[in-house]
């Protein structure tokens, strides 16, 4: 029986592979780095997320949704989940960001096994600003402050606007509007919902 012999070509691979190391890699002994460019799991950024929910409002599987927490809470808290067994890391979240496409980012992040499908999320929080007549959400609190901030000056057309920004400063102390319960002019200048906004301003004298 003739016995074949290897071509040139396989020769020099084998030869290189001594050299250089086999092309393979050694994943699970070592773990395996991804290409920057690769489109990985999404991850939330507490510090630039803003909580506007626009990523949610975009998410073609759903794979986003949140959880205004109220009642019962010291602070009123709105939670973002990112559920990572339905998301096609497609990046349409991170392009639709207003908080300069920060406040979720693709990462390079492949390996998302996991063995109960309960775990397979990840949130964040974020603090909530209510209404200071009827409690009913308004929306984040770094919401108020980014919208405040990207209008500048226009944002004392709003007493809603320019108080959030003023309290984020710390330039007034988060309880002298609330302890004014008059149900009248005051009302004007507190962080008010739409509808409390309207009945303040039509109704008080
Ligand atoms: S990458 Fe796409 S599917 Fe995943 S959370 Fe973002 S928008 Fe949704
Ligand atoms: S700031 Fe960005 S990440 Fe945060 S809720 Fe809005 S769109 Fe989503």
């Amino acid at each position: 029986m003739r016995i074949p012999l290897p071509k040139i070509r396989e020769v020099i691979e084998a030869v290189k592979a001594l050299i250089v190391g086999p092309y393979t890699s050694k994943f699970p002994k070592e773990p395996h780095v991804a290409h920057p460019n690769f489109r990985g799991q999404p991850k939330y950024n507490d510090e630039k997320c803003v909580g506007c929910l626009a990523c949610q409002e975009v998410c073609p599987a759903e794979a986003i949704d949140h959880k205004d927490l109220i009642r019962g809470q010291s602070i009123p808290k709105r939670k973002m989940i990112h559920y990572t067994d339905t998301c096609i890391f497609c990046g349409q979240c991170e392009a639709a960001c207003i908080a300069d496409h920060e406040g979720i980012k693709l990462s390079n992040d492949w390996e998302l096994s996991f063995f109960d499908r309960k775990n397979s999320y990840e949130e964040i929080e974020k603090e909530l600003q209510l209404c200071e007549v009827c409690g009913d959400t308004i929306a984040c609190k770094d919401h108020l402050k980014w919208i405040a901030e990207k209008i500048g000056e226009l944002s004392y057309s709003s007493p809603t606007l320019y108080l959030s920004r003023l309290k984020s400063l710390g330039i007034i102390d988060e309880n002298i509007i609330s302890a004014l319960k008059d149900s009248g002019r005051s009302d004007r200048v507190k962080i008010l919902c739409a509808r409390c906004r309207r009945e303040t301003t039509l109704t008080t004298k």
